[in-house]
């Protein structure tokens, strides 16, 4: 070796060694000894795998217990909204789609499953419940890149939540005469069924489970952003042997719903969505005698005394607004905090969302994940923009946001009052508005001042308190010390135009059943 080229050697080692050093000295800073209040640590990213699905590139119908083609021909792109990537086609059912599937329900009503003991019919449920839990990876992976949401909370809240649906109605099968104490009951039919983008399988799991446990059968119309895991929920009620017609999924967009509920031979409509579609359909079958139940749009207030234990109630309002990008119809988008703690409770809420990771869903680290479609973005920044003018104080964590894909830091705007556009409207995004009160008559006032009511958040240590607020409140749902916990043996629905009837518990049966 010449000198010269010995010298390059020593010199490229050195560097090589310094460059090192330095790495291991930048992962060091980051990651322990320097970390300021509120910031957060450098964690690797946590991919989940998408290797445990695999997606078609064309989904068909599933009626009468087969994948068939739409009449129409048609079908629509599914998107990615962390990365705007397809995932795929899915058919457009049309009149003459529903039309088949409302027979096939119908011959399915009329014939096994109509006849089928509830004993039998509870273990259909309980079969497909375990098979939810068995494929439960699958499904996680499936809504999160369907829907945009943390794969935390798909694979922790999404899929448990449906399974537990599934598991609760089946445990009711055999034993409906005591949902309605001393009188005879029976099935109603056909129901159809629509739901929105927010929880696609857990809503799913909300209407198809009471409805089979009372011996109905259904077709289901998913949210056109959102069709995949109610496509491999078919796949499941396949692979549990469920007489081929009880359960249809028929994909599409407004107008496949719309066809559903006109259907002449459909007993009864099931619609969680908007409170403008909720009250068209109402419309719409106001004049025939289809049973309806309808869970729509919210404004839920979050109630905090100060003598609530505040980092907890922190938590709370971090999960009330924040959890699924506020997508969520009971989201505690209106923030009520008595007057005395206002400063102290901002200050910890706006450290607490400086904390928030937001971006890719699949990650487990992620908090917040895309927004679900990009009209929805839209929407969003459109009343954020709109607010901004009516010049409440605004406040956006600065947090990193992926530049590909549909994503929106969490904010909100204080010192609001009750007449404020963001604090009257529905935003379905991660947008909070907050208000104060002295009173607790007062923050009733204020909480029941909405066209909504579908939940409440009370945080207070004094029981007597939180008993007295939630006497007041106009909300179906009232949460104290916590908020956004679900579960299948809790009703859940709404006051006012938030709809009515309720899913869940003894009460979510009621719809699918008749009196003798
Ligand atoms: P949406 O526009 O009302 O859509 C809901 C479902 O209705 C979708 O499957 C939609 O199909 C279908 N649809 C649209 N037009 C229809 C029509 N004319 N007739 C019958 N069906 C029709 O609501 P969204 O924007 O998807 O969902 C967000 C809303 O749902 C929010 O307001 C939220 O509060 C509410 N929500 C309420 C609850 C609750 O339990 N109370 C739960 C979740 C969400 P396409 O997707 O193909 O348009
Ligand atoms: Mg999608």
């Amino acid at each position: 070796m010449t000198k010269k080229k010995a010298t390059k050697k020593k010199v490229t080692k050195s560097t090589a060694k310094k460059k090192k050093t330095s790495k291991k000295k930048t992962t060091r800073t980051t990651s322990t000894h320097k970390l300021k209040p509120g910031m957060v640590f450098e964690y690797d990213p946590a991919p989940e795998s998408s290797a445990v699905v695999s997606i078609k590139k064309k989904y068909e119908l599933f009626i009468d217990g087969a994948w068939v083609a739409p009449e129409s021909g048609k079908y629509l792109n599914n998107e990615n909204p962390a990365t705007e990537e397809s995932l795929g086609k899915f058919a457009i059912g049309n009149e003459k789609d529903i039309d088949k599937a409302v027979k096939a329900a119908r011959k399915a009503y009329e014939g096994e499953w109509g006849k089928m003991s509830g004993k039998d019919r509870g273990k259909y449920l309980f079969r497909i419940a375990r098979i939810l839990q068995e494929r439960a990876r699958e499904f996680a992976v499936l809504e999160t890149l369907d829907g945009g949401k943390p794969i935390k909370e798909s694979r922790d809240v999404d899929i448990p939540l449906a399974a537990a649906h599934f598991f609760y109605n089946a445990g009711w099968a055999d034993k409906l005469e005591y949902v309605y104490p001393g009188k005879d009951v029976k099935s109603i039919g056909v129901c159809g069924q629509i739901i929105p983008w927010n929880f696609p399988l857990l809503m799913a799991a909300w209407k198809i489970a009471p409805a089979l446990a009372c011996g109905n059968t259904v077709v289901l119309k998913p949210a056109e952003q959102t069709p995949l895991t109610a496509l491999l929920l078919a796949e499941v009620c396949q692979e549990a042997g469920l007489p081929k017609g009880v359960v249809n999924i028929v994909t599409g967009e407004g107008p496949t719903g719309a066809a559903l509920v006109d259907h002449k031979d459909v007993n009864k409509v099931a619609f969680t969505g908007s409170t403008d579609i909720g009250k068209l359909i109402a419309k719409n079958i106001g004049h025939t005698n289809k049973k309806l139940t309808l869970e729509l749009g919210g404004k839920s207030a979050n109630i905090i005394f100060a003598d609530a234990a505040i980092d907890q109630a922190i938590e709370g309002i971090i999960n009330g607004i924040y959890f699924n990008q506020g997508h969520v119809c009971c989201a505690g988008s209106r923030l009520l905090v008595e007057e005395s703690v206002h400063d102290i409770v901002v200050k910890k809420l706006k450290k607490r969302m400086s904390s928030l990771r937001v971006g890719d869903p699949m990650d487990k680290n992620t908090d917040i994940g895309a927004i679900n479609h990009k009209e929805q973005l839209v929407k969003i920044k459109e009343m954020v923009a709109q607010a901004k003018k009516g010049g409440a104080d605004f406040h956006q964590a600065d947090v990193k946001v992926p530049r590909k894909g549909y994503y929106h830091a969490p904010c909100f705007f204080d010192n609001c009052s009750t007449s404020d556009m963001i604090v009257r409207d529905e935003v379905f995004g991660p947008v909070l508005s907050i208000m104060t009160f002295r009173t607790p008559e007062e923050a009733i006032v204020k909480a029941n001042d909405t066209q909504y009511g579908l939940a409440a958040g009370i945080w207070s240590e004094k029981g007597s308190k939180v008993h007295q607020v939630a006497g007041g409140l106009k909300a179906g749902v009232i949460w104290a010390n916590t908020y956004n916990k679900f579960d299948p043996t809790s009703p859940f629905g709404g006051y006012k135009e938030s709809g009515f009837g309720r899913e869940g518990g003894r009460h979510g049966l009621l719809p699918y059943l008749e009196v003798k």
